[in-house]
């Protein structure tokens, strides 16, 4: 494709310049764009921006015959669409387009597909996706669902693998016992160490042998935030709560390599495009290496679809990481977006006020003044802060480290973000609007969980969850992710019937007036996820100047039944102005103009 060769501003310079809006000021796109890699701290690592083609120039492509739902302010429905240099050159209507197509230009014909920005995915582990398939071994549902499924599977790993070698794996959920101990792991490997995380990420289980080689015992202290189980005589029973307690043991393994990552970045490219998602926000990327080589995928024009990275942080060492080694690269592809804390871990660890019927409910996987100053000093870099927070009490500390460091440093819109938010008061929800918060949510964790809500919380704080309506009806940005994988989910069509319908898995709907429309949850999935990073000026809608990230559905996903929403496919995925995926009938011959 051609390369724009316009020398690409900031987004600040961009907005004192534009002026006269955003019609023709245009917006970053390829990797041409002259990216600001720089180490230490960069204040805003921005999408460069660069200006688009001259209306009158043919356009590279015109899709046309559409239904165009563009989320724009006006919710404007079009027909057509023009790309041009990987940016959205016009919308209108199939007459219009006759004026967009010269000798060149490629036609695509949606015959009456609804078209829609690209999906973004405000939180997924894009990476880790392709770890769950190599570096660890799949202990999952339907071969294993008990704790002799588990056995024999893992006999089966233990076959296969030298002896000695560590075995990793996940296991979604051991019905007859929910999180395996070591007693339930040390008859079929007594000669490999090996832990297994369950898939929501937050729990381990050792063996035995794993425990040794970690020297974890009876007189091992649980890590600030973490818990180690124990038997009645203290002695470890194999299971590990919370990162900080699962890195006691985690420490120790083998680590994937960067080569891992390179691979992962590629197959996740493919698999998530294929399913509509044309941006990705990763927020939970472990390790300063890793980080780099994400922006390696960016700088070396690896990546076909867009991300934005934020480093997460588990120990206090961490922060002088954050501070001092991040690679602050930036273009239109790949971006150092900021930082990641998680203080708490799942609900049955859910940080709270009062307490609940999990394993704790007590702590904060942080110490509270030790979390406080590091969320300051990252204020300061100018980058967005993300918190993973579940429990009542995480969302109001977090609230409270947010409200410190801007008070200190006012600086204008940090937008810093709360993840999951399982749990908010109607409080938190006044100050989480009235600190600019956003809101990356996953109301489909409800069909995971939603069943037991009441039991574990009390049937009046079990109401409380993932109040998208309370949150959306307060002006808060509300934007929705897959979680990927820690869910059993990637594809974004769960995430969107899980925010409309809050089905729980018997078929309860959990709260049904906290539920979003479906073409709010569109909205959510793309112009807030934009939000979400700051990028709303340059992708989510579908409107000229901005990306030509563009999706084309087999239904109109505002107007359809759940069934007909979870059977539709993804039949053309363009980024940049570029069909990374397609699939079905499409006509994507070049025709010339006259041929329409
Ligand atoms: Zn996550």
């Amino acid at each position: 494709m051609i390369r724009n060769r316009f020398r690409p501003l900031t987004r600040r310079q961009f907005l004192i310049g534009a002026g006269a809006a955003m019609a023709g000021a245009a917006l970053g796109c390829g990797r041409s764009g002259t990216p600001t890699p720089t180490s230490g701290v960069t204040p805003g690592a921005v999408i460069p921006i660069t200006p688009a083609a001259p209306p009158d120039l043919a356009a590279n492509t015109v899709l046309l015959g559409g239904h165009v739902l563009t989320i724009d302010a006006a919710n404007t429905v079009a027909e057509a669409v023009a790309v041009r240099d990987g940016l959205i050159q016009a919308v209108g209507t199939n007459a219009d387009a006759d004026a967009w197509v010269g000798e060149a230009t490629q036609v695509i014909q949606l015959g009456g597909r609804t078209l829609t920005p690209g999906l973004i995915d405000a939180h997924n582990h894009f990476q880790v996706v392709g770890l769950m398939n190599s570096y660890y071994t799949p202990f999952l549902p339907p071969d294993v669902v008990t704790t002799d499924d588990l056995q024999a599977a893992l006999a089966e790993a233990v076959a296969q693998t030298p002896e000695g070698e560590w075995i990793k794996g996940y296991f979604f959920i051991i019905q007859d016992v929910g999180l395996p101990t070591r007693h339930d792991l040390d008859p079929v490997s007594p000669n490999h160490p090996v832990f297994i995380i369950q898939q929501g990420g937050h729990y381990g289980s050792a063996n035995s042998l794993a425990l040794e080689i970690a020297g974890i015992t009876a007189d091992t202290p649980d890590p600030t935030g973490g818990v180690i189980g124990r038997e009645d005589n203290g002695t470890p029973d194999g299971i590990f709560y919370n990162h900080r307690a699962m890195d006691l043991v985690r420490l120790h393994i083998p680590r994937y390599t960067q080569d891992d990552v390179r691979l992962n970045i590629q197959t996740s490219q493919t698999l998530f495009s294929a399913l509509g998602v044309t941006s990705f926000q990763d927020n939970n990327v472990r390790g300063t290496d890793t980080v780099s080589t994400y922006m390696d995928a960016g700088r070396q024009g690896d990546m076909t679809m867009r991300g934005a990275v934020y480093y997460t942080l588990e120990w206090p060492a961490d922060v002088e990481r954050a501070l001092n080694e991040m690679d602050h690269y930036a273009d239109a592809f790949m971006r150092f977006a900021g930082f990641k804390f998680l203080l708490d871990g799942q609900m049955t660890m859910a940080y709270c006020h009062e307490p609940h019927n999990g394993h704790r409910w007590d702590i904060p996987t942080w110490d509270p003044d030790g979390f406080k100053e590091a969320v300051r000093l990252l204020h300061d870099t100018g980058l967005q802060i993300c918190v993973h927070c579940v429990g009542d009490a995480a969302i109001d500390l977090t609230l409270d480290a947010f409200e410190l460091a801007m008070n200190a440093n006012p600086r204008s819109d940090p937008r810093h973000r709360l993840e999951h938010a399982v749990i908010t008061t109607p409080q938190s929800t006044q100050r989480i609007r009235d600190l600019g918060v956003v809101v990356s949510t996953q109301p489909q964790f409800i069909r995971l969980g939603g069943d037991g809500y009441a039991d574990l919380l009390g049937e009046e704080r079990a109401r409380r969850a993932i109040v998208t309506r309370e949150w959306m009806d307060a002006g808060i940005p509300v934007a929705l992710g897959s979680d990927a994988p820690s869910t059993p989910w990637y594809s974004p069509l769960a995430t969107l019937i899980g925010a409309v319908t809050r089905a729980t898995f018997s078929g309860a709907v959990h709260e049904p007036d906290q539920a979003m429309t479906p073409y709010e949850a569109l909205r959510a999935h793309t112009l807030v996820g934009a939000y979400a990073a700051h990028e709303e000026d340059v992708k989510g809608s579908i409107e000229p100047g901005k990306m030509a990230d563009l999706i084309a559905w087999s239904i109109d996903p505002t107007h359809s039944t759940v069934q007909e929403l979870w059977n539709s496919t993804i039949d053309l995925t363009m980024i940049d102005g570029q069909v990374v995926h397609q699939s079905g009938d499409l006509s994507l011959v070049p025709r010339r103009a006259g041929n329409l």
